[in-house]
């Protein structure tokens, strides 16, 4: 993995200390949380043009229209949508051929990650054009394609029932100002998909982060179903 890997990267800049020191970071493992309707999600996403940047670590969709993401009352605006393999976020230790987030930010800064979960099996309709224009090596960086026109809302499965917590950023700054929304429905890619995007992209998951039971359960949103303990026995109740 070299320096790179996400082990290191509090070392690659001051910017990055959070990725080491951080109390709330993401991914976690959503074992004990139960998938419930806390804030409700109200998705109003807009047809655009595809536009696929190759940043080395993804293929990244920019997203200019104007789409929006309500968490409860508060509207949060869709910047970009790009993918891990494999998923980030586990249930339970299980984890998914890949995992979708659609990065929103509001006017203070604070984000909000709509996360999707994506298995082997039939295509999801209308997605053709994002993989008939991935770049042909991951190292292509300065692959920039425009054109053809992608609706967000194509990725996205009929039911928003959803895992809620508050991390951070999957990367480096590892920022924690994130409400995570991670859909508790999982869609579906063909095979042919999912090889084509591990070609490019063969490991790109940051692996679940440990927390404190107790820094857990105050900043889980959804409701807890079975108790936790932590390493010393305490419960985190
Ligand atoms: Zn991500």
């Amino acid at each position: 993995m070299g320096s790179g890997a996400p082990d290191n990267w509090a070392s690659l800049s001051p910017e990055y200390t959070q990725c080491a020191t951080g109390r709330f970071q993401s991914p976690i493992d959503l074992g004990p949380i139960a998938a419930a309707d806390v804030d409700s999600l109200d998705v109003a996403y807009q047809t655009d043009v595809l536009r696929i940047v190759n940043n080395g670590h993804t293929i990244q969709v920019n997203h200019q229209a104007d789409s929006t993401l309500k968490v409860g009352e508060h509207p949060f605006r869709l910047l970009q949508f790009h993918f891990h393999s494999p998923s980030e976020h586990t249930e339970s230790g299980q984890g998914h051929e890949l995992e979708l987030h659609l990065v929103h930010r509001d006017e203070l800064g604070n984000y909000a990650v709509l996360a999707v979960f994506i298995d082997e099996g039939a295509e999801l309709s209308d997605t053709s054009p994002l993989w008939r224009y991935l770049p042909e090596a991951a190292d292509e960086m300065d692959h920039v394609y425009e054109g053809e026109l992608i609706d967000p809302t194509d990725l996205l499965p009929s039911s928003l029932r959803h895992y809620q917590y508050h991390g951070s950023l999957t990367t480096p700054p590892c920022t924690e100002s994130v409400v995570w929304n991670v859909l508790a429905s999982p869609v579906t890619m063909s095979a042919e998909h999912i090889s084509r995007f591990r070609e490019l992209y063969a490991a790109n998951a940051r692996p679940v982060q440990m927390r404190a039971a107790w820094c857990l359960a105050p900043h889980v949103i959804g409701r807890v179903e079975t108790p936790e303990f932590d390493s010393t026995g305490r419960s985190r109740e």
